[in-house]
């Protein structure tokens, strides 16, 4: 495929998105959960009893990016932050949902990959 050309959304991190601010503690954010290489935290805008977001501290743009160019160390501590943060949070019953938005035609605002980690209790 061809990549890193202007029009390639997955090479176009900008680095001005809301979590690479949250990330540099630029902006607040209510943290649940950190790894080396991934933060947990409140979304500002809940729409279930939990409603969480994970995120890479690297500069991905989407899951496509992250699958595509992380190292198996950053996936692998993504993932691991997923599950801690699902312990943390007693998730596993009565269970939970994962959610990953991708680009705008899939209702993806912010461009820093993030997966939407819902609950009702
Ligand atoms: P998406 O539509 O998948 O890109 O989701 C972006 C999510 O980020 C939305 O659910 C927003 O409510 C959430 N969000 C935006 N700004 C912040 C912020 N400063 N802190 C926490 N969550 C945020």
């Amino acid at each position: 495929m061809t990549c890193c050309s202007e029009k390639c959304p997955n090479c176009n991190y900008d680095p001005n998105n809301v979590f690479a601010k949250i990330l540099r503690n630029e902006i607040p954010c209510k943290r649940v959960h950190e790894t080396e290489k991934s933060l947990a935290f409140h979304d500002v805008n809940p729409r279930a009893d939990v409603h969480v977001l994970i995120i890479p501290k690297g500069p991905y743009v989407n899951i496509y990016h992250f699958t595509r160019d992380a190292s198996s160390q950053e996936q692998s501590d993504f993932w691991r932050c997923v599950r801690e943060t699902t312990d943390k949070l007693e998730l596993l019953n009565p269970g939970f949902k994962i959610l990953v938005n991708t680009g705008p035609g899939g209702g993806q605002e912010v461009p820093h990959f993030h997966t939407h980690l819902l609950a009702n209790k």
